[in-house]
Formats: structure tokens, C-alpha cells, sequence
């Protein structure tokens, strides 16, 4: 046992000192993992303060690089999802973020439970390299204005340890550890600002409006204790957003939204969330000058830009032919009336069976995974009418979702409400 750690279980107020004597400590070995989930159980318990949980964070972010980008003029920002199903809003708002002339450092996460991974989605695309040294992740940044990559070892690496053992505890719903974990990577990106996107609905981790807004308090606070001004939006995920979830039907998706043609629900909840960050940044948001963006090609640009950088090709992207036809389970509607609910948590949870995550999949992720919705909630619908279109290339675990007995949705036969999508 480490001589300093048994004092650290009875103590009052966390120092930063305490943390980075945990943290450190753990990262070098001097804390065994024993002792480690003896702190982390008593977490779970204790709690933290807001002080505190800014503290932890801070000391996360010291056991690696912090990246500077003090030398440019414009603002570096970025954004946070809580994640969601059919959650591909950074690949569409970070390029536009950037055709704007805002840096856009972005470091993101595989899937997490039931919901998506941006990394994987960009995994994707033939050729791109998913983690870079720093510095070239830097100069990506400033030649290109964005660049999306994982956590490598460079940034945060007690945060990569720490959350390995969570994991592993099965003990990562803890609000001051989730914070921490979530605030030090965008911190150590060395942004000025941050837009979070707390999802809340029967698709989200938090999936009342109280919790949405404790956590998103609570990243706020953590964030500018922490130097960085942070913008909370919650918004809906009663619902999948967009048309497709999944992996490269994501991809084409999002590619598709940066020429012009993105479904409505995304593209505003693309749009609220640029419009929060430039509004925090002190300028006057301009709705169709970020429309024009998009029209001209020059966000798509910038996604082109991002995938080169990082040795990835569209055109093999498309030669892959990932929409092609391929094993899939269609849901129809039984009867006639007008959609009234899904189950979403339910529907990432067999999305992600069939390869788009690793909840329920060992065969690890399977680009041709997705998720088609036909209908959306308040939609009429007639009996025998696709709702839902599960696809994998797997025919076995699509034959599998035949015997699935959930009901993924709801028909009401009176009409029904369109779903607010953004409630802050
Ligand atoms: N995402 C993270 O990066 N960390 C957590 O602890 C939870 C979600």
C-alpha cells in the first residue's frame, strides 16, 4: 500500500495536492489498483463539491500535455455530446465550426453502452488514421481548422486508467468522476470555449430534464473554474436523430447534410449548437451565413480537408459501397394511426448487437451496420408501412432480431405530437 494513501479515505476537503497525489500516483504505480477502487467506491458515496470535482479535473489534465494555442487569433472550440442514438451532429457541426474560421480541436470517444461513437463512425472511411501525435493533431488544426481524433496516451492518460477501472467496477455512474473524465480531454485540447449538448428522452443517459441539467451544471461550473467558457444546450433524443444510426450510413449522412441536404431535426440541432458558440464567443450568431456555409461546399471542404489530413479517402469511402443492399430486418407499422413513441435506448442497444457498438457484439464494429427510420414521431402511418430497417453484414444476427419480442414503437390511432427537439 501506497504511504500516502490511507489518509485520503477520512479526509475533509480535497486539495489539489490530494488529487494529484491520487492521480499521479495511480498513473505511476505508486497507488495500487486496489487502492484505486477503494477511493472510487468511496466517491460513489462521499460525492465531490463543485471546487473539488474542478480540482480532480485539473489534475487529470496535468498527467499529460495540455496543447497550446495561444498563437492563433481566432477562438478554438469545440463540442460535447452526452451521446445519443443516430448522434452525428460533430461531424457536421465541427467542419462548419471551421469553414466559419473557428479552430476546432476535437478529441471524441468509441461507443458507449447503447449509444454511438463518432470514432468509429469516422473509422469508416478507408484509410483514417484515428489517433495522431499531438503536434501533428495541432498543425492539422491550424492548416485546416479541424481535426477529429481518440484519446491517445499524450492526453489525460490518468483519465484513460481511472476510466478502464470504472469500467471494469462497473462503476462509471459517478457525476463528479463522469465530469472529470469528460472535462479534462476538452480542456487539455487547449480550446477558450465549449458547447455542451446534453441529450435528454428515453435515448439518453440522462433521460429526465433534472438530471440533463444537474450535469450540464455541473460541466459548466467545471469548465470555467477551469478557464474555458462552456454554453449548455440540452436537446430531444426521444427519438433517433437524423434518418440513419449507425456506422458508415452515418458517415453518408453526414456528407450529405454538408452538401445541402440534411434532414431538419439535425441540421437545427446543428445550427442551435453553432449559433450557442458564437454567441459565447461574443459575436452575433448569423443563421444564414451558416446556411450559405453549407450551400457553398465550404464546410464539406473542411470534413474533405480533416479526411485527408488524416490519410483517409471519400472516394474509397463511397467505392465501398456501404449502401448497398445488404441483410436487414424490416419493422412495418400493425396498424393504421400516427407514430406516437419509440423505444430508443432499446434501439441502440440492437444496433449496437448487430456491429455498431460493443454492447452485446464481440465480433467488433461492423461498418455496414445501421439503422434506417422511415417514420418519425406525430408521422401518419398505414399498417404495413416500414418504420424501422435494421442492417448488418452479418445474415445471422439479422435473423437473430426476428425473435427480438420488443415493441420498438408505438401507433397511436388518434393524432399525435411532433417532438420538441431543443429545450434549451
Ligand atoms: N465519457 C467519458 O469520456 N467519460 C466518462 O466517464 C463518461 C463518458
Amino acid at each position: 500500500m501506497s504511504s500516502l494513501f490511507p489518509h485520503i479515505l477520512s479526509k475533509g476537503n480535497y486539495t489539489y495536492q490530494d488529487f494529484n497525489m491520487l492521480t499521479s500516483g495511480y498513473l505511476s504505480g505508486d497507488i495500487e489498483e486496489s487502492e484505486m477502487e477503494d477511493w472510487i467506491k468511496h466517491i460513489f458515496k462521499r460525492g465531490m463539491s463543485i471546487e473539488e470535482s474542478a480540482l480532480y479535473t485539473k489534475s487529470i489534465i496535468k498527467s499529460g500535455q495540455k496543447i497550446d494555442f495561444s498563437e492563433l487569433d481566432n477562438p478554438v472550440v469545440d463540442k460535447h455530446s452526452t451521446g445519443g442514438v443516430g448522434d452525428k451532429v460533430s461531424l457536421i457541426l465541427g467542419p462548419l465550426l471551421a469553414a466559419y474560421g473557428y479552430n476546432v480541436p476535437m478529441i471524441v470517444g468509441t461507443s458507449l453502452g447503447h449509444t454511438g461513437g463518432t470514432l468509429d463512425k469516422l473509422c469508416s472511411i478507408p484509410g483514417y488514421r484515428p489517433y495522431l501525435e499531438l503536434e501533428e493533431f495541432k498543425n492539422i488544426v491550424k492548416k485546416n481548422g479541424i481535426s477529429i481524433m481518440g484519446q491517445t496516451k499524450q492526453l489525460c492518460p490518468a483519465d484513460r486508467k481511472i476510466y478502464e477501472l470504472r469500467d471494469r467496477m462497473n462503476m462509471i455512474d459517478s457525476y463528479p468522476l463522469i465530469c472529470g473524465s469528460i472535462m479534462s480531454k476538452k480542456i487539455a485540447e487547449g480550446i477558450d470555449s465549449l458547447v455542451l449538448d446534453i441529450k435528454t428522452g428515453n435515448g439518453a443517459f440522462m433521460y429526465s430534464m433534472d438530471m440533463a441539467m444537474n450535469l450540464g451544471n455541473l460541466l459548466k461550473k467545471i469548465g470555467e473554474l477551469n478557464g474555458v467558457k462552456v454554453q449548455v444546450a440540452i436537446t430531444d433524443m426521444n427519438q433517433p436523430l437524423g434518418i440513419y444510426s449507425g456506422i458508415a450510413c452515418e458517415v453518408q449522412e453526414s456528407i450529405d447534410a454538408l452538401n445541402g441536404n440534411g434532414d431538419s431535426d439535425l441540421m437545427d440541432v446543428v445550427y442551435h449548437l453553432a449559433e450557442s458558440i458564437i454567441l459565447l464567443n461574443g459575436e452575433e450568431s448569423d443563421k444564414k451565413k451558416l446556411k450559405e456555409l453549407i450551400n457553398s461546399g465550404k464546410a464539406f471542404d473542411k470534413f474533405n480537408g480533416m479526411v485527408e489530413a488524416h490519410g483517409g479517402s471519400l472516394n474509397e469511402f463511397h467505392n465501398k459501397n456501404y449502401h448497398a443492399a445488404k441483410p436487414s430486418y424490416v419493422l412495418k407499422a400493425d396498424s393504421n394511426g400516427f407514430l406516437k413513441s419509440f423505444s430508443t435506448k432499446r434501439i441502440g442497444e440492437v444496433l449496437s448487437s448487430i456491429g455498431s457498438g460493443t454492447l452485446g457484439n464481440k465480433d467488433g464494429i461492423d461498418n455496414w451496420s445501421g439503422l434506417k427510420v422511415y417514420k418519425k414521431i406525430a408521422d401518419e402511418v398505414n399498417q404495413g408501412d416500414p418504420v424501422l430497417e435494421f442492417y448488418c453484414s452479418s445474415e445471422e444476427k439479422i435473423n437473430n432480431l426476428s425473435g427480438e419480442v420488443n415493441k420498438f414503437f408505438e401507433i397511436s390511432s388518434r393524432e399525435t405530437k411532433k417532438q420538441k427537439l431543443i429545450y434549451q
